[in-house]
This record gives C-alpha cells, structure tokens and sequence, in this order.
C-alpha cells in the first residue's frame, strides 16, 4: 500500500480538501483514513479513531455494516446508474414509496438529488414556481434564519447567514429577508423570550410582505451556526403564521432527520408537517450521496397537468435517483428499524447529557446544548459576560487537536465543539466518547489559558 508519506505528498500536489486552509492542514499531518470498522475510522499507518462527528453528522450505524454492503453487492448485480429523467428505476421508486410513508403526514411527493444543498436549491425553485403556477407570481422572496445554514450552492447560500461562510460571496447571492433566530443562548430579542420575540418578529414581516413571500425556511436545529436548538413551540409557532399568511414552510432536516434527536424526524415532536422538507445525510446510512426533497399534493398539483412545457419543474442531476444509493438507503431504513435506531438515540440522551454535565461548571464552557447525538459545546473567554475567545486562540481547534491525541476525531463551529457520535453507538461507546471529549476540552482549554 501507497505510505503515509506518499500520499500527503500526493495530497499536497493534487488534492484541495473542502471548508480548509490547506497550508494548516498540510502541515499539521493530517490523518489519512485507509478504512472503518464499526464507529472508528483507521488511517493508513492503522490507528484507530472515534468518529465522533459521524463523517460530517451522517453515519448511522457505523461503518463497514454487512448488511448495506451486501445491499448495495446486490444491486451492483442489477444495475448501479440509469438516469430518472423521463425514466424510472425500481429502488427509487421503492424508496420514495417508503420515505413518504414515514415522513410527517401531508408530505406526499418526493423529489431526489445528490447533496443536502441540492435539495435545498430544489426546495427553493419548487416554492418559487409554485407561485408562479398559480397565478401568483409577486409571491418570490424568501424568509430565513440569521446564522441559518442549508448548504454551499449559491442558492442555499443566498438563504444561509454564517458570517464566515457566507458574507464574501454576498455580491452573487439574492437577497432574502432576515429574521434573528431565537438562540437561547444568545438572545437577540431584548424585551422578549427569544421564541416570543422571533414569532413576533415573523408575524410582523408577514402582516407587511406576505404577499412578495413565497416560503419561510428554517432549520430545527441550527447546526453550522453552532448546534442551537430551536425553542420548544418555534416550529408549530412558524406553521400556524405560515397557515394564517399563506406562506409556504420548508423545513431544512438535512442535519436532524433520521432520528438524530432522538425522534425520526425533528419535525415529530412539535406535530409539525411542513409544505416542503430537505432531507439527506444519514438517508443512506452515511454510505452515499442521496438526498430527498418532499412536497405536499397541493405544491405537486400546481405543477401537474396536460403538457405544459412551462409548469415543469427543471431541476435535475446526472446521479439523481442513483441505485445503488438508493438500494442502500431501503436497506438502511430496514437496519434503523431492526436494530431500534431512533430508540437508541432516545435512550442513550440522557446518558450523553449526564456525562457532559460537569462541563457546565467550567469557567471557559459557556453552554453545553444537545438535541440527541447532536452537541454542541461554546467554549468562552468569560462565562459571566459571555466574551469569545480572541479568533486567534482557535480555542475549539485547540480542543479537537487534543481529542486527536486521544483517539477521537472532531471538527468544530467557531468556539463550539461539536460532538456527534454514529447513531447505533452504545452505553459503553458513548462513554469512551465522552471521556475523551471532557478531557480534551480540559485539555485545549488549559493551553489556551497558558499561552
Ligand atoms: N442543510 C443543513 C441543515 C445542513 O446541516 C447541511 C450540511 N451540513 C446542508 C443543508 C447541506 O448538505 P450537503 O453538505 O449534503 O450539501
């Protein structure tokens, strides 16, 4: 096998990682994973690791799982790729057949793409024109969340809010209307609760503008904007201004579908049905690039009719629909519900909690939040005043190069460590898990305050 040395070489000459600074990278010897087994990753000179943000927040039952690869052998048998446009292909049709059934009620039709972002484009583009095929095309802006995320197309990043990310390309994005997301942590509200002053603030913009609005969209749980949940009672608050306003909700759970909270989808603990939904990530266990977009009747309907070239939805990818994700994605909804996926999430949450607990007396952990396997952790200067760290002492950096040391691998938010293990991980790997995470965070923390 091609050492260590020749591939960071290799690396080096040809290969630009994505979301990095590749002369940091570059040098600081960057693990070079060779294979998986189970929840760890092991990189070419056979360490182990903990994958302790699930490849990116999407690995479900680990890696290496015989049953999706024997899924996805069988359908190499078959057939890997025919295309959908015009076409169909039997476990695409089988999976959206399966996806609707699980989904919040009301979502009846489904759309596929590659990558979170696409469905988020297409989730764009269907509300749209869905105005449009109605006669009411003056409905054509958007509502979103300020530190919303929802992908790096420029679409999705018209909709996104992440200082970092975003602000540069700013001159090629469209514009859409902001409202301060209800952080709990932070409230950007001064004279209300952040969940109160949010539905007020919407409330507001929709009593003057819904008639230009075609969709509100938001995220359950704010992930790249540093892994805040949303307020109990904001999504059904958002549904019924939606309801009373004629707006349309799309609702973004590339990150938190797939019992990531502890619930199929976030969406199922406030009841909530949103006209149009992202799905993605975990859809095919963490194995391959599938992503959903759904839709009530009425949107479908809007579009649906005798030929009619313009009310077609024109949007779609060489690889939508692929089989082998697709096959792969039937066998992964079959494991999460026979090896009681989501319930172990469930279970497991309290336990996360309660390991994490002592951070929160740490003078420099400001809050520990957690919806399920998903954590974050805000690392601060000053606890009191809430004070970052200065950008320089890459305080959450520091922590995930220790967590390294350590056997975990992590990747962090700003000053918040992220912390989201493979949805089957148990009792005793949530704890390892966890050990590591606490003495890292002492770890990094204590270099900081030294230097
Ligand atoms: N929406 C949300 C809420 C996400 O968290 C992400 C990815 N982290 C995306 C969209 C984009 O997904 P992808 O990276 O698959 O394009």
């Amino acid at each position: 096998m091609t050492s260590y040395a020749d591939l960071l070489e290799k690396n080096r000459r040809y290969l630009w990682n994505p979301f990095t600074q590749m002369k940091d990278y570059l040098d600081r010897d960057p693990v070079i994973v060779a294979r998986g087994e189970g929840r760890k990753l092991i990189d070419v000179d056979g360490r182990a690791y903990w994958d302790g943000v699930s490849s990116l927040w999407l690995n479900v039952h680990g890696h290496r799982v015989p049953e999706l690869d024997e899924a996805i052998r069988r359908q190499l048998d078959q057939i890997a790729h025919s295309t959908l446009l015009g076409q169909g292909n039997v476990p695409a049709i089988l999976l959206a057949e399966r996806l609707v059934q699980i989904v919040p009620s009301g979502l009846a039709k489904l759309f596929f793409s590659d990558s979170g972002a696409e469905a988020v484009e297409i989730a764009l583009k269907m509300a749209f024109q869905f105005w449009q095929n109605v006669g009411k095309s003056r409905k054509n802006k958007f509502v979103s969340m300020s530190d919303g995320y929802h992908g790096d197309t420029i679409g999705a990043v018209s909709v996104g809010d992440v200082e970092l990310f975003h602000a540069r390309y700013t001159p090629l994005l469209f514009t859409s209307y902001r409202v301060p997301f209800p952080n709990s942590y932070r409230n950007p509200y001064r004279d209300a609760e952040p969940r109160e002053g949010a539905l007020h603030a919407v409330q507001q913009l929709f009593e003057r503008k819904a008639d230009e609005i075609a969709a509100l969209i938001v995220e359950p749980v704010q992930g790249a904007g540093g892994i805040v949940p949303a307020p109990k009672g904001f999504l059904q608050g958002l549904r019924a201004l939606c309801d009373a306003y004629d707006v349309l909700l799309i609702v973004d759970e590339v990150a938190t579908g797939f019992g990531r909270t502890g619930r199929m989808w976030a969406c199922d603990h406030e009841g909530v049905t949103p006209d149009i939904l992202t799905i993605g990530k975990g859809l095919t266990g963490g194995y391959l690039p599938v992503a959903a977009t759904l839709a009530t009747n009425r949107i479908y309907d809007a579009f649906y009719g005798e030929y009619d070239e313009f009310k077609a939805l024109y949007h779609g990818h060489s690889y939508t629909g692929n089989q082998l994700g697709c096959a792969c994605a039937l066998e992964n909804l079959d494991l999460m519900d026979r090896n009681r996926i989501v319930d172990n999430v469930k279970e497991l949450s309290p336990l996360l909690a309660m390991r994490l607990a002592s951070l929160r007396q740490h003078p420099h952990v400001g809050d520990v939040r957690q919806a399920g396997f998903m954590v974050g952790i805000e690392l601060v200067q000053d606890r009191e005043s809430k004070r970052p760290f200065p950008v320089n002492k890459r305080v959450a950096w520091r922590v995930c190069w220790k967590a390294r040391e350590l056997g975990m691998l992590l990747r962090p938010l700003g000053d918040v460590v992220v912390f989201m293990p493979p949805l089957a991980s148990t009792e005793d790997e949530i704890f390892e898990m966890t050990s590591i995470l606490c003495e890292a965070i002492e770890r990094g923390l204590r270099e900081v305050s030294s230097c």
